[in-house]
């Protein structure tokens, strides 16, 4: 937490180091609720309307009502933004279901809190964003689509948790989920690409993998670039015999890999990342202007 960290908490700007919500909510006590991580540039909160769409879709996958409309969030956000001292931060929007008895039952919970917090992020070192990450094929795998779906948000991240930590052990930056049939997800917070034969390729979302607004931003920028596009499948050979791999998100932004297991990627960054990362911030300013 910085010191500039704020927090609007159900209606209430205050610093961050004064918010407290019950120890009681099924937020803490079951990873209940739902979230979404949202870049301020230029003093604006990029793709909002695009993220305030998903987290209303999260929520109601869950069946958890949300006490405000997205009018009334999107007022949420640029009120944070407007007090908020930097130009540029992220803020984590997060709807738990509130307080309520112990179990899991949801039925006693009344109130959910709606949670913003502005503060600034960094996913992996500034080096690594320069000569490329470093990943690992985690042993964790992501959870089964027909067992929670990937599109929903869900304040419960354990299982990335944990291939994070098999990324700290190996001593790399990030670690690749794959799904129980060993193909392909995404990362721990982050989007997955790799680029051979001068094609983009990314595996489908119904591999394992959250419908990331980065992800599909950089789709729409290769098609107006004239990149050739698959959507498809991929194992870790793909991985490996790439000729270069990149991660997208909210908070990852655009980061070139440089191995993974130990396998050298042929370029990092490459000509195809390099074209897109420029074409990215280039959106980003124009939308952001
Ligand atoms: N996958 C996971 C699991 C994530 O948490 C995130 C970050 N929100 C992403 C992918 C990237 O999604 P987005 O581009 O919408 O931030």
């Amino acid at each position: 937490m910085s010191e500039q960290a704020l927090c609007w908490l159900n209606g209430q700007l205050l610093p961050l180091a004064d918010a407290s919500v019950p120890v009681n909510d099924h937020g803490l006590l079951y990873g209940d609720g739902v979230f979404e991580g949202i870049r301020i540039y230029h003093k604006r909160a990029f793709r909002l309307q695009q993220h305030l769409e998903r987290l209303a879709l999260s929520a109601r996958a869950i069946a958890l009502d949300m006490p405000y409309s997205l009018a009334e969030l999107t007022a949420a956000v640029q009120e944070i933004v407007e007090v908020f001292s930097g130009e540029s931060g992220y803020i984590r929007l997060m709807v738990t279901r509130g307080p309520g008895p112990l179990g899991l039952n949801p039925v006693g919970c009344h109130r959910p809190n709606v949670i913003l917090i502005a503060d600034q992020i960094s996913l992996v070192h500034s080096q690594s964003r320069e000569q490329g990450a470093r990943l690992i094929i985690a042993a964790m795998r992501r959870l089964p689509f027909d067992g929670l779906d990937p599109r929903v948000k869900s304040l419960n991240y354990l299982n990335h948790i944990l291939a994070k930590i098999e990324a700290n052990h190996a001593g790399v930056d990030e670690a690749v989920l794959l799904n129980g049939q060993g193909r392909v997800t995404e990362g721990t917070a982050d989007n997955i690409f790799i680029v051979k034969n001068e094609t983009l390729v990314t595996p489908p979302c119904t591999e394992g993998a959250l419908e990331g607004i980065t992800r599909e931003l950089i789709l729409e920028l290769a098609a107006e670039a004239g990149i050739p596009v698959r959507i498809a499948p991929l194992a870790p050979y793909d991985l490996y015999t790439a000729d270069e791999c990149f991660l997208t998100g909210t908070g990852a932004e655009m980061i070139p890999v440089r191995d993974i297991d130990g396998r050298e990627l042929t370029k990092c960054p490459g000509p195809v990342f390099k074209q897109l990362n420029r074409l990215f911030f280039e959106r980003i300013e124009t939308e952001s202007r």
